[in-house]
Order: C-alpha cells, then structure tokens, then sequence
C-alpha cells in the first residue's frame, strides 16, 4: 500500500515539478505569442472601423501588447505601449522595421519572430540587419541573453479595398527564471510535506485497514485447520466488519457440519455393527455346530441383513438431502392411490399377525403436486413407525381429509405415545424417543428425519400429536392442484 502511495505520489510530483519548473518558460511563451497574434486579427478586423484607435488602445492595455498601425505610406495611424509601456518597440531601428516589412511582404502579408533586447540593441548601434541571426538562436538561451527581456514581433501587411495598412505587434516575454526558482523552493516544501503526509496517511491507512485484514487471515487459516472457536473480530470500516460477521457464520455452520458429520459416523458405526456382530456370530454358530443350521437362525441373518440394507439406504438417502443432491421430480400425483399402494405391503404382516391397517379418505381421488416416489417414502416410514409402535389392538389409522384446496393425511396408531417433551427432538437425526424399546433398537432414527426433509422439500406442513397411553397422530398438509 505504501508502494502504491509512493510510486502515485513521485508522478504526481515529477509532473508538477516538470510543468512547473522545466516547462513554465515554454508554456509562457507560447501563451504570449497565440496573445500577439490573436490581437493583431483582432486589429486587422477592424481597421477600417472608426473606433480602431479605441480598441487598439484597449487590447495593447489588456493584453500589454504594443501595437501600431500604420498606413499605405508608413504613416503611423494609431500605436500603443501595452499597459507597462515596456515595449522594446521603440527601440526597434529604422532599418530592421523596412526589413520586417519586406520579409512580411515576401512572407505571404505576415512575418513574425522572437527576438531579444540584445538584438535591437545592437541593430541600433550597427543599424543593419544580420540575417544570420536566426529567430530560434534568438531565443535567449546563451547566458548573457538569458537575463535579458527577449520578445515577439509580428508584422502583418493587411489589404483593403482601398488600402493596405502594415499592423506591427509587440510582447515583452520577461524571463521566467527568477520565478522558477522561487516556485523549486516551495516545491521543494510542497514535496516534504506532502511525502512526510503519506508516509502518516500510509502508517494510519495500514493500522485501519491492512491490519484488521491481516488478522482475519491469520484467524481464518486457524479455521482451515479445524478451529472451530476463532472469532472474527470486527473493524470500524463497514465492508470489513460484515467480512468478519460472515467468517464468524461461517465458522458456526462449519463447526455445525463438523460435528454433525462426527456425530453420524459414530452413530453409522455403531449401528452398522450390531447387524454385522449379529450375522458374524449366527454364522459362526451354525458353522461350528451342525445342529444350530436352523430356520429360525437364517431368518435371524437374513434380518439383519435387511436391516442392515435398509440402514445404509437411510444414510445414503440423508446425505442425498444434506449435499443438496436429491433432485426432486415433481409431477400430478394422486395421494389417495399413494396410500392404497402402500397398504398391500403390510399383507404378511396383517395375515400372519393380525394387523389391522384401516384407511378412510373423504374424497375418491386427492391430487398433488409431488414427487410420486419420495412421497411414498414419507406414507411408509409413518405407516411403518404406526405398525411398530402401535398397541395391543394392533391397528393402525390412515385418515385422509380434502377439504378447502389441501388434502390432510393422518397416521394413527394406539400405542404408547410419545412424550411431550420429546415431541420436538423426534425429527432429528438419530434421535430414538426409548432407546431401550425393541423397535427403537432395530430402527436407524433416521426415518422420521428423512419424512422432514421430504415434505419440507414439497412445502408441505407436518406435525405430530401424541398422548401418552393412548397413541400418536402423525400428519402431514399438501396442497391438491
Ligand atoms: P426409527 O428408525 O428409530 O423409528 P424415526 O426417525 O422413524 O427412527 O423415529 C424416531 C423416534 O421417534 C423413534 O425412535 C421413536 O422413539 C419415536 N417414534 C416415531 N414414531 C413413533 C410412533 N408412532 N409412536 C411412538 N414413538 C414414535
């Protein structure tokens, strides 16, 4: 930053100094000479106007140019001195003003150029004209004529209707050096000032702005490692401070996957290996003793096995929703025919248990907006949930109202019920109400969190009430199109 501050601040006063000090006398210069000519157009514009000694008079005082015009027969119509009355004009000999006047004829009418005080000095005293004295070796660079006044002549030779006139102007160009030394030394002040202010500026810019910067970065490669509990400290400057406030919300949702994933591995391991210990062990058995290779031992294995499937699909399932990668197709679905569908399902189950799956709707056909299959899901989890928890009458409730442009969905069951304070937490990841009931031993706790997801993807409201003794109602709202 101080780099960037210096290397701004060395052109800006390169170029000052260079404007100032080298190029002033240039620019001086061709100032004073566009001056002169512009006026003599302006003279020569109005030579036949009755007021031209007036105006003469005028642009000679404004501009302090000496003018002089004069007429066909080198008669001086009107002249003037410039507001100083510096002009070397009258010094300017006889013979140099003839050969002016014939280098302007042979010129095309206009003939101008620099010459110094020196010069008419000394065409005074020779009272000749040296044409080897060319205008730009006149240009007052050697040491003597430096300190002299150099000036500017022009001799224009203008035609009339009626006449000619011949318009002779004159600026005094005074040597600029003893300006251009006064202006080194205050640029030489303005240029210790003004460095000594950015090296302040540079120093308090840097505590303001690069340090809070540099101690964001220092805390966020803490975070890259794992740190969880940095804290992004805020500036005074507006975009830093909401810099550190979405560091510090990062880091918080960082911290929330982190131990979330810690969490799900722990919870994945430990329920992947009560299946695997179950199998390992059943296998062995039968293995080791032949009279152990019973039905009932297999099934034991082959349950497992499910279980251990249909836990994988639930993790599986749950990442797809956690990384945003569960594509949802929506599409016209009849949620009275989803849960028909479902209901064949539980056949075994109502055959060889005496289950009782009920289902009532107040409508023949309710239609959704919906993704058939994760709907689906969402109806067998709960009715799944329903069967596993439900009491000793082994029935379970589907109750379907349509009413009003939204169909409601009840999931009966005359269990146990859940405990109020519990009824929150049931939707969570791997939360198990009684961890200790056989149900809950054999679910993932992940179906009802899956359900969650499903329906929040949907836009569909959900709840659950629940009495204890008496059963749970599981619902959820959607709308019918
Ligand atoms: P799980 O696979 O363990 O059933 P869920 O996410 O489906 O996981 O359910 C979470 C917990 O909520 C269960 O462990 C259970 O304690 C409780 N629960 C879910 N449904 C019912 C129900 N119908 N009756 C009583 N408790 C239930």
């Amino acid at each position: 930053m101080f780099a960037a501050f210096s290397a701004f601040l060395i052109i800006l006063l390169a170029l000052l100094w260079l404007c100032q000090t080298v190029f002033l006398n240039s620019f001086y210069k061709a100032v004073k000479v566009s001056e002169t000519k512009s006026a003599v157009k302006t003279v020569s514009a109005n030579l036949e106007n009755e007021k031209l000694e007036y105006i003469v008079a005028d642009l000679s005082n404004e501009k302090d140019i000496s003018i002089t015009v004069l007429d066909s027969e080198n008669n001086v119509l009107c002249s003037a001195k410039g507001k100083n009355n510096r002009s070397m004009f009258d010094s300017i000999p006889e013979g140099a003003l003839s050969e002016f006047y014939s280098k302007a004829k042979s010129n095309g009418g206009e003939y101008s150029e620099y010459a110094s005080g020196k010069l008419f000095s000394d065409m005074k005293a020779t009272d000749k004209n040296d044409d080897s004295q060319k205008p730009d070796e006149l240009n007052g660079e050697s040491d003597k004529e430096k300190n002299k006044p150099n000036s500017f002549l022009i001799c224009k030779i203008v035609y009339t209707q009626n006449s000619n006139y011949t318009i002779i102007a004159n600026a005094s160009i005074m040597p600029v050096d003893s300006v251009v030394s006064t202006l080194r030394v205050i640029l030489i002040a303005v240029t210790i000032l003004t460095v000594s202010g950015a090296f302040a500026a540079a120093i308090l810019m840097s505590a303001s702005l690069t340090k809070p910067i540099k101690n964001i970065s220092e805390k966020a490669e803490e975070l890259a490692k794992g740190d969880y509990e940095v804290e992004f400290s805020g500036s005074n400057i507006k975009e830093i401070d909401e810099l550190s406030s979405s560091l510090n919300h990062t880091k918080t949702e960082l911290g929330k996957i982190d131990s979330l994933q810690k969490e799900l591995i722990a919870n994945i391991s430990h329920d992947l290996r009560t299946p695997l210990t179950l199998i390992g062990g059943y296998a062995e058995v039968m293995r080791d003793i032949p009279g152990e290779v019973t039905d009932e031992n297999l099934q034991v294995i082959i349950d497992e096995t499910k279980r251990l499937n249909s836990l994988v699909t639930d993790v599986l399932d749950i990442s797809k929703f956690n990384s945003g990668a569960q594509q949802m197709n929506f599409e016209k679905v009849d949620l009275v025919e989803c849960v028909k569908s479902v209901i064949p399902r539980y056949n075994k189950l109502v055959e060889s248990e005496n289950y009782k799956i009920e289902f009532s709707s107040n409508a023949q056909h309710a239609f959704v907006n919906a993704d058939s299959t994760r709907i689906l899901q969402v109806i067998y989890n709960l009715v799944n949930n329903a069967v596993s928890y439900t009491g000793e009458d082994k029935t379970v409730k589907i109750e379907m109202t349509a009413a009003n442009g939204t169909v409601v969905t009840h999931i009966i069951d005359s269990g146990e019920g859940i405990p109020e304070d519990k009824l929150p937490y049931i939707w969570d990841r791997y939360y198990k109400v009684d961890k200790n009931h056989r149900r809950a031993q054999l679910g993932s706790g992940l179906g009802l969190s899956i359900v969650k997801e499903i329906l929040l993807a949907h836009d569909a409201a959900f709840g659950v009430s629940s009495t204890l003794g008496k059963g749970s109602d599981f619902w959820f709202e959607m709308k019918t199109v």
